[in-house]
C-alpha cells in the first residue's frame, strides 16, 4: 500500500510540477513509513457489525478506540522527527525541540497520537507551544504516523461493510468527517475519510457536514485552469468539500495524495468564506 503510494507521487510529482515540493516531502515520510510493520490488531468484526446494524449509523470504531498499533506509530513518529529536524525547514528547531522531547518522555508521542485520534485540540496546541511547532504540523505528521496501521485498518475492514450503502457523512469505519469526494466513470459521488482513507458513497446533491438537500444553498465552484476539480460548498454550515472528478483523468492518485496536491483548493475556498 505504501508502494502505491510512492509510484503516485512520483506520477502526480510530473503531471503537477506546483505541488513538487509538497509532494517531494512528503515522498520523505512515505519512504519511511515502508520501514514500519504495524501488528495486526484485534478486530472482532462479527459482534461490532451486529451492533452497527442494530444501532444504525453507528461506525464501526470510534476515532478513540481505533484498533491501530500505538506502538510502531510511536516509532514511526520518532523517525520522522529524526528526519526531518535535520531538513532545512524553517521550523527544524520546533522539530528539534520535538525529537528531544520524545526521547526524554517515552509516553508523550502516545499521548500525542492519542490526542489526534480523538480529535483534542487542547493537547496539540498545548504541545504546539511549549515546543514552538504549529499544532497543525505536529497534527499532520501524528496522522501520518499512523498511516501504516491505519491502512492496516482499513484493509481489514474493507469487505466488511458496505460503502455503497452506508449514506451517512461520516466514515463508515471511524466516524470521520470526509476531507475530500470524487466522481467515479459513472458520475456517481464517493466520500474519502481524513483519518483512515475510508470511501464511501454519498449523494451529489446533499451536503455531508449538515445534510442539507436544499439546491438554492448548495453549489459549487470550478477552478481557472485545473479541469478536472472543484469545490463544493454549503451556504448553511459555510463549509466546503473539494472534489476529483475521475471522468476527467486517465488515472487518479489515492485521494489522500489528491488532497494534498490541492491544497491551494483550500486557500481559495477559505478566501471565499467557507470552512
Ligand atoms: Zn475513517
Ligand atoms: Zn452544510
Amino acid at each position: 500500500m505504501i508502494e502505491h503510494l510512492l509510484e503516485n507521487i512520483d506520477r502526480l510529482i510530473q503531471q503537477r510540477p506546483v505541488c513538487k515540493e509538497a509532494l517531494e516531502s512528503y515522498r520523505e515520510l512515505a519512504g519511511l513509513m515502508k520501514e514500519v510493520q504495524p501488528e495486526p490488531q484485534d478486530i472482532r468484526f462479527e459482534e461490532r457489525l451486529k451492533d452497527m446494524k442494530k444501532n444504525e449509523g453507528f461506525p464501526l470504531f470510534s476515532r478513540e478506540d481505533l484498533p491501530v498499533d500505538l506502538h510502531a506509530s510511536s516509532k514511526l513518529f520518532a523517525k520522522f522527527m529524526e528526519h526531518l529536524s535535520n531538513t532545512e525547514r524553517k521550523d527544524k528547531d520546533g522539530l528539534k525541540k520535538v525529537l528531544e522531547k520524545s526521547k526524554n518522555d517515552l509516553g508523550w508521542i502516545d499521548s500525542l497520537l492519542k490526542a489526534v485520534l480523538g480529535k483534542d485540540d487542547k493537547v496539540l496546541s498545548k504541545a504546539g507551544k511549549e515546543l514552538d511547532l504549529d499544532p497543525a504540523t505536529l497534527s499532520f505528521l501524528a496522522q501520518e504516523a499512523l498511516r501504516p496501521s491505519l491502512y492496516a485498518l482499513r484493509d481489514a475492514t474493507y469487505d466488511k461493510i458496505d460503502t455503497d450503502n452506508w449514506n451517512y457523512g461520516y466514515c463508515p469505519v471511524c466516524g470521520s468527517e470526509p476531507d475530500m469526494a470524487y466522481f467515479t466513470k459513472t458520475g456517481k459521488r464517493y466520500l474519502h475519510c481524513e483519518l483512515c482513507s475510508q470511501e464511501w458513497a454519498y449523494p451529489r446533491i446533499k451536503c455531508p457536514f449538515c445534510q442539507n438537500e436544499e439546491h438554492k444553498t448548495l453549489g459549487y465552484f470550478d477552478v481557472e485552469g485545473e479541469e478536472g476539480f472543484r469545490v463544493d460548498f454549503c451556504r448553511k454550515c459555510q463549509r466546503y468539500l473539494k472534489t476529483l472528478d475521475k471522468r476527467v483523468f486517465e488515472e487518479a492518485a489515492p485521494m489522500e495524495l489528491e488532497n494534498l496536491a490541492t491544497i491551494h483548493l483550500d486557500i481559495l475556498a477559505n478566501d471565499h468564506g467557507f470552512k
